[in-house]
């Protein structure tokens, strides 16, 4: 396929400013707290961090998996710190974080796929912030539903699981993650009784029936949340941008969606899976 490599203007951001997000800002800079919005560079950090919400990634900087969008180092993980679920809880302590998005590199060599480490982490927040609500954007565990309850039985306000893609380019652009089990995984987490969530990311080669097939297949399991943002290539080895899908079409997708039945859907160029996440707090 063709590469695309002009990025429209509308995916042009404001700079961030505001008291909050500077106040955010120089404790992070101080106690040297790490965040994905930071080291993923996203375009979003002057709104989220004024609005009191940011993400951390737990179990390390390294995956046992290799997406093709993905910009996280690939290899052999480091061992497991145990004392990393209270770090991160004193950085949200510190950030004074109202809404707390955590993610994690998948460690499918683990027994337990990284789920102790998870729902240590949770608890340790709870412990050091018990106003601050909690969203988990976790692995498919590789199917072990049993590791994916050790963490659902914490009961995180939100808990989502990507789907990513389309079924069509699941293969190509997450190899070892498959377009069903993302689904059934959703399901169990749908099944406990948690707001559920999940996000595409539009770019990659997908039409818009692939698109509307897998907003049809989220809903169908109990996915509550949805969110749709444009792929963007970190690297020139990453999946390519196949092309940049237009705002117009971004509130096609969210009116379809909110029609199909989705409490939220936030769609547009810049959302990423965190954007607004302190919105998505419905009564259940
Ligand atoms: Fe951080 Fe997510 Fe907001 Fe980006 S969208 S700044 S990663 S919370
Ligand atoms: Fe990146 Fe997650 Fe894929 Fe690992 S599993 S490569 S962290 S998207």
């Amino acid at each position: 396929a063709n590469q695309v490599q002009r990025k429209p203007d509308w995916l042009r951001v404001k700079l961030p400013v505001g008291k909050e997000y500077a106040h955010v800002r120089s404790l992070v800079d101080t106690h040297k707290l790490h965040t994905i919005c930071e080291s993923g560079n996203c375009p979003n950090m002057g709104e989220c961090w004024g609005a009191g919400t940011a993400t951390f990634m737990i179990l390390g900087n390294i995956c046992t998996r290799s997406c093709s969008f993905c910009a996280v180092a690939t290899g052999r993980p480091l061992a497991v710190d145990m004392d990393e679920p209270n770090r991160v809880a004193t950085s949200v302590k510190l950030m004074q974080v109202k809404h707390c998005v955590i993610t994690s590199v998948d460690r499918d060599d683990l027994k337990d796929g990284g789920s102790i480490i998870w729902a240590e982490t949770i608890n340790a927040i709870r412990r050091e912030s018990p106003q601050t609500t909690l969203e988990t954007l976790l692995p498919d565990f590789r199917g072990n539903w049993d590791n994916l309850a050790r963490v659902l039985e914490v009961r995180p306000e939100v808990v989502s699981h990507n789907l990513e893609t389309v079924r069509r380019l699941t293969r190509e652009v997450r190899i070892q993650a498959k377009y069903d089990r993302s689904l059934e995984c959703l399901s169990h987490i749908a099944a406990a009784g948690l707001r559920t969530k999940s996000g595409i990311m539009l770019g990659l080669g997908e039409r818009e029936e692939d698109v509307l097939e897998a907003m049809q297949d989220l809903y169908n399991v109990g996915v509550n949340i949805l969110t749709l943002g444009q792929y963007l290539q970190p690297t020139r080895s990453h999946h390519p941008v196949i092309d940049w899908v237009t705002p117009e079409q971004f509130n096609y997708y969210k009116e379809v969606g909110l029609n199909m039945g989705f409490r939220y859907v936030e769609s547009g160029p810049l959302v990423r899976s965190s954007y607004h996440a302190e919105k998505h707090l419905f009564d259940i």
